[in-house]
């Protein structure tokens, strides 16, 4: 059912009144006709509504996906570079609207969209535009037979995508699948689907109908439909543990690949030797960055005990600056969480680190901000006296918090960090670059920074160790996942063998 317009609604704004799924180049209603009404997390009011996608809409998204993939995959690589270069450029060309989107949509702060999310998401497409020509196969010859090796797309990639960086995990996810000659199916999070929806809608001239289809809906509904369906070929998640079993169990219906980027409890080490404000400053950093919705923010601080007064009053001191409030504001630093179910789930750690016993050394409470009364707020928050066994320690919080814990030599704060189900992310802040080489090789992660936290560069595999995934995105390897290998034997000899 195609919607009014060529979008499927009434501007308002950065938005749209409602948005359609975007199937086969067109913007269509959805088969059920319900919507999910989408609001801003910093005030409550309501952006838009999206189509509450079902088993229907995403039938219709893989055919369309399927159909586009026979002429997608035999495009010349210099087409598909091409295409990726220019929504890179898209992108850059409307950075500051495409910011604000994401700021009013997720409650990130303007600066962090502007500054991370956007050109991040540009530099994604920028990388895997490179790519294309150089997916080649080999060849091996013998005495009476060659054998040739290609590389072939899959066909139709299912990407899940969660709320808390939509645009730039939803672009780790098309630009490898588009590079390498697969269509896709994106189901963006059913709260935060708006930039990607406008993203799609500014490059659709550019895409051929049904190379990039969107279906919007809870996950249930729309997103286990479409992991089964049978013509999908491979699927990509970020999100949580508990989604990504279920989705590793319907992916087993039809055998098909993943690639699962989940969550993190990433530890910071600070050495008695490092730079003490620039740790302050980085730990700081890695825990309200993004408001702390990142797999993998910094959320467990091991200080060397020698350090550890010292390095708490500058943690303090750090913390105590960050400005928060108003999103749209460019000095913000910590903005709302992204939903009420996030902001009750943080706000539940916190009651629950002072019951574990954590010393609440900052913040610990809900945030008022005024002008904001209906806002989601938390404030940047330290618990100190924490033990590796607390579930403030072990589980993923998603907020603005970090746990202190302190240590005495280098075997028991590798065992302590390593002490833990997940392994995304780390850093190693000391001066001594000899010992922050060793404890890069022990910690049992996918990223470690030394010396830093959060760069993000072309070509860095990302991904994680143990239950935070497996596969890595933004690099090479990343193609190898979206492509499968075909032998081709030739017999060089003549008659009968
Ligand atoms: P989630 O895993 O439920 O959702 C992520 C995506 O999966 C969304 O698009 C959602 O609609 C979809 N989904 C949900 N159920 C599905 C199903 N049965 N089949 C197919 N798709 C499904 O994440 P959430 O509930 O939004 O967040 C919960 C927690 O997950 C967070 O608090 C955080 O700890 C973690 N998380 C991690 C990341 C990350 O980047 N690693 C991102 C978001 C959330």
């Amino acid at each position: 059912m195609a919607m009014d317009g060529a979008t499927g609604g009434t501007r308002r704004g950065l938005f749209l009144e409602s948005y359609g799924h975007f199937i086969d180049g067109a913007w269509v209603g959805g088969d059920s006709g319900k919507t999910i009404a989408v609001s801003n997390p910093a005030t409550g009011a309501h952006l838009s509504n999206i189509q509450a996608g079902n088993a229907v809409d995403v039938d219709r998204a893989v055919q369309a996906a399927h159909r586009a993939f026979k002429t997608w995959s035999r495009t010349h690589p210099r087409a598909r570079q091409q295409v990726l270069q220019e929504m890179a450029r898209r992108l850059r060309a409307r950075l500051a609207d495409f910011a604000m989107m994401e700021t009013v949509d997720n409650g990130k702060p303007i600066s962090d969209a502007t500054m991370f999310d956007i050109p991040a998401t540009a530099e994604v497409y920028d990388y895997f535009a490179s790519l294309p020509l150089q997916i080649h196969g080999e060849t091996t010859d013998f005495p009476d037979s060659m054998l040739l090796v290609h590389r072939e797309p899959l066909g139709v990639c299912a990407a899940i995508v969660p709320w808390n960086i939509p645009l730039y995990c939803t672009a780790l996810k098309v630009a490898p699948a588009l590079a390498a000659g697969n269509t896709v199916v994106v189901k963006p999070a059913e709260s935060t689907g708006l930039s990607i929806l406008e993203f799609f809608k500014e490059c659709a001239d550019i895409l051929p109908p049904g190379v990039v289809n969107i279906v919007t809906g809870y996950g249930p509904e729309a997103g286990e439909p479409l992991v089964r369906h049978p013509l999908v070929r491979k699927v990509s998640f970020t999100g949580s543990k508990p989604t990504a079993r279920k989705i590793m169990q319907y992916a087993s219906q039809n055998i098909i690949p993943q690639t699962m980027e989940l969550g993190g409890k990433s530890a910071n080490i600070v050495c008695a030797d490092a730079d003490l404000d620039a740790a302050a400053e980085g730990v700081v950093m890695s825990t309200v960055f993004n408001k702390g919705e990142v797999c993998i923010s910094g959320s467990r601080t091991f200080v060397h005990e020698s350090v550890m007064d010292r390095f708490l009053e500058k943690l303090s001191a750090q913390i105590g600056h960050v400005r928060q409030g108003d999103p749209q504001d460019p000095r913000t630093q910590l903005g709302p969480q992204a939903s009420k179910v996030q902001f009750d789930k943080v706000a539940g750690y916190l009651e629950l680190g002072c019951a574990e016993g954590a010393h609440v050394l900052a913040g610990g409470a809900k945030a008022s901000i005024v002008g904001f009364e209906q806002g989601l707020f938390i404030q940047p928050t330290i618990f100190s006296n924490v033990r590796n066994d607390m579930r403030i320690a072990r589980e993923e919080i998603f907020g603005p918090v970090t746990c202190i814990l302190g240590w005495r030599d280098e075997d028991e704060v590798l065992a302590l960090a390593n002490d833990t189900d997940y392994g995304l992310g780390g850093g190693v802040w000391t001066r001594d670059l000899t010992r922050a080489h060793r404890f890069a090789r022990e910690m049992q992660t996918g990223t470690v920074w030394i010396n830093r936290y959060y760069n993000f560069v072309p070509g860095q595999p990302l991904g994680g160790f143990k239950q935070s995934g497996f596969g890595r995105e933004n690099t090479f390897e990343t193609l190898l996942h979206y492509t499968q290998s075909k032998a081709v034997i030739v017999n060089l000899t003549e008659g009968p063998i």
